[in-house]
């Protein structure tokens, strides 16, 4: 029902090497015969076209890691959402701590990122998590409650939205949640979402923050963990498919976002199939 593996490559690679990174994972897994695990790659944007073609047919989806509400208008060096789904993406990231952050998103631009995304037909993952000292006062369930609360307002399609749990202090750090952290914080988030009307149970909820083949296994299996949004390590096709293969094993195959039985050849059924 929820399962979703991303990758965000945030602002690296030369286009050689994200040609050659996106071979990889497709022969990986293709070899692998991983069709029901819905997995989105997140390329710098003029890599965009190129993912989408290389990855057609496949269970691997192609995201923009940001976008601007709108269509068209004088914004410049802004895309569009509409201009993202014309591209043959299905998803983009809104709310990433470093759009937050160092870019000074706030939650009604934020708002007005993922209405138009899913307006357009796209799918998001939407990003919260709390900074260190937001932590360390605990006040973790307040930060995200109001991430939610100022964000998840209106009209929102809950079949075109999945949530990334990415507390600020793991990511990029090497340091990562612990199993139970994460558990805590998604289950939360869940309710909230609950409270909310949505269809919780099935949305899925990703954990996001030096996730690592070391420690995706223990992460995975918690119950309301139903995947990962990678930084670092989907930057080598080794340590992301071996994230990958943490979260086949970790789960149960019922669980599946999207999933379809290997044997089977009927096509992707769920609204939170990858593509
Ligand atoms: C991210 O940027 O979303 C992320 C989780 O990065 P990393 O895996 O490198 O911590």
């Amino acid at each position: 029902m929820r399962r979703l593996l991303a990758a965000n490559w945030k602002m690296h690679l030369y286009p050689e090497e994200a040609i050659s990174l996106l071979q990889e994972i497709r022969s990986l897994w293709e070899r692998n015969g991983w069709q029901t695990l819905p997995t989105v790659i997140f390329p710098p944007i003029l890599y965009l076209r190129e993912a989408v073609s290389l990855l057609r047919g496949m269970t691997l989806a192609v995201g923009a890691q940001n976008g601007y509400p709108g269509e068209f208008g004088a914004f410049t060096g802004e895309v569009s959402m509409a201009q993202i789904a014309a591209c043959g993406a299905k998803w983009v990231l809104v709310g990433h701590s470093e759009r937050r952050y160092y870019f000074g998103e706030s939650h009604e631009l934020l708002q007005q990122k993922l209405k138009d995304a899913q307006r357009r037909g796209l799918s998001v993952i939407y990003c919260v998590g709390e900074t260190l000292s937001q932590r360390e006062a605990g006040q973790t369930f307040d930060v995200l409650s109001q991430q939610i609360e100022e964000v998840l307002q209106g009209e929102i399609l809950w079949e075109k939205l999945a949530i990334a749990y990415e507390p600020v202090w793991a990511i990029g750090t090497g340091v990562h949640a612990t199993p139970a952290q994460a558990q805590e914080a998604h289950a939360f988030i869940r309710s909230l979402l609950q409270a909310k009307g949505a269809p919780a149970a099935s949305m899925p909820i990703l954990y996001g923050g030096s996730l690592k083949p070391e420690n995706a296994s223990e992460i995975f299996s918690q119950a309301d963990v139903d995947g990962g949004l990678v930084g670092g390590a989907s930057l080598k096709s080794e340590s992301f498919a071996a994230i990958a293969a943490c979260l086949i094993a970790g789960k149960d195959h019922t669980q599946l976002a999207g999933s379809r039985d290997p044997q089977s050849e009927a096509p992707l059924e769920s609204e939170h199939s990858a593509h």
